[in-house]
């Protein structure tokens, strides 16, 4: 027999969890959530998870702020341990875009968000470890850190089944099942689920689910990359996080006195991938570069212990920025997907936005009109004054 719910939600990564958690505060019914795997077992599980304000746009900044402040007090608000380290982020551009970087933090400024260019000097109080070259210039944004990003998703789920919600754990949405225009539930791997409301929070498969009815969403599943460096002992401070667009890497101290590196460059979209097969290694070569660049700003780190590293997987759409809407032409039916190497963050304000969207009609905390799935096809994309790519 067909199982029924009142809310259903497609994926338990960080954006599925999240919303998990503010539906069922809502009231709203009976919500269930469908994961295929085991939690974070997509984009969110492997996440860097930097918390950083840093955007070139208004929303996805003040997207980025509130996210913040959810994440400072997690085990007040949501619950579980604390899962939010405090190390500031410097932000490295080269001297020729000292303007557009200007423009940006007076825009940030004005948000109330703490950050401020630095001379060499200053950086160097900050992290001794650093070096800036003569042509180079950085920003810090002191409020900036990272998350324990399996703990935020086991939290969320856990607070929303604490207020009530039902998580399933090896149930694969298969197709989505209509009733003329409106959504009437999904076919799974165990059988039917019947529901007048559905959200797809599916991450890098979002595009394969709405192919079943014929709606052709532009999220691509790509193949990212992350390095894994551990520190010498003499390296002293653990630092901050980094996102050091002259050499196209961030970095962020992570578990067991290692630091995490990836790409910032945009060059995942030259790797689509299944994201079901893809990689889950790094790349022998791609090592080799990274330790170069991250030695270039950390010297201490050509004397890193390599540990290898692993691919992963992004969700990205034409413009680097989610898609938060109704989807065109079946009545209850919602996503959250696309968050393009940069999601993380934004899970708390996101899990609230929809919330108030699928309940309410309209999200109110903030205006995500620019999210909306048209823009791809108005050619009104989101656009950010330099070519920071997964930075936004
Ligand atoms: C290496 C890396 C570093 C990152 N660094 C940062 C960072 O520093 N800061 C930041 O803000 N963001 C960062 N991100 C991005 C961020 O992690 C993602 O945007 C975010 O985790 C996306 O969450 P999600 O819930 O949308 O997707 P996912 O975590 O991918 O979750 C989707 C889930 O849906 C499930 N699913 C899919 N299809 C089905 C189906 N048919 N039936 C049932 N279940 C299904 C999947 O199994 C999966 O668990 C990074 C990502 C990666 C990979």
């Amino acid at each position: 027999m067909a199982v029924s719910c009142d809310v259903l939600i497609v994926g338990g990564g960080v954006i599925g969890t999240s919303l998990a958690f503010f539906l069922a505060q809502r009231r709203v019914g009976r919500v269930m959530l469908l994961e295929k795997s085991y939690l974070g077992a997509g984009a969110s599980g492997k996440s860097g998870a930097i918390i950083r304000q840093h955007y070139s746009n208004r929303l996805t900044a003040a997207m980025a702020q509130k996210g913040l402040r959810v994440f400072e007090h997690f085990d007040e608000i949501v619950g579980g341990p604390p899962v939010f380290t405090r190390c500031g982020l410097v932000l490295i551009v080269n001297d020729r875009h000292r303007a557009a970087l200007e423009a940006n933090i007076a825009m940030q400024r004005e948000l109330g968000i703490d950050v401020r260019l630095v001379s060499a000097q200053v950086l160097a109080d900050i992290d001794p470890n650093a070096r800036l070259a003569e042509d180079e210039i950085a920003a810090f944004e002191a409020e900036a850190g990272y998350v324990e990003a399996v703990q935020a998703v086991a939290s969320f789920a856990e607070a929303a089944r604490r207020e009530g919600a039902d998580l399933r754990l090896g149930v694969e949405v298969k197709s989505l099942v209509l009733e003329g225009q409106r959504i009437a539930g999904v076919e799974t791997n165990e059988g039917r689920y019947e529901t007048r409301t559905l959200v797809l929070a599916t991450g890098p498969w979002a595009a394969q689910l709405t192919r079943t009815v014929r709606l052709s969403l532009p999220v691509e599943a790509c193949r990212t990359q992350v390095a894994l460096f551990r520190r010498p002992p003499d390296f002293g401070r653990r630092g901050a996080v980094y996102a050091d667009f002259v050499q196209g890497i961030y970095f962020k101290p992570t578990h067991g006195e290692m630091i995490h590196a990836g790409s910032i460059a945009g060059e995942e979209t030259k790797a689509p991938v299944d994201p079901d097969h893809y990689n889950e290694a790094a790349d022998g070569d791609w090592l080799v570069t990274m330790r170069q660049r991250l030695g270039r700003r950390y010297p201490a780190m050509y004397r890193g212990y390599g540990r290898g590293g692993f691919g992963a997987l992004y969700a990205i759409t034409p413009d680097w920025h989610p898609i938060l809407d109704r989807l065109p032409g079946i009545e209850g039916a919602f996503c959250a997907v696309g968050f393009s190497g940069h999601g993380f963050k934004m899970a708390p304000v996101v899990g609230q936005l929809m919330t108030e969207l699928i309940v309410d009609g309209q999200a109110t905390t903030l205006d995500i009109g620019p999210l909306r799935l048209a823009r791809f096809e108005e050619r009104d994309l989101i656009q950010t004054p330099y070519s920071y790519g997964v930075m936004g």
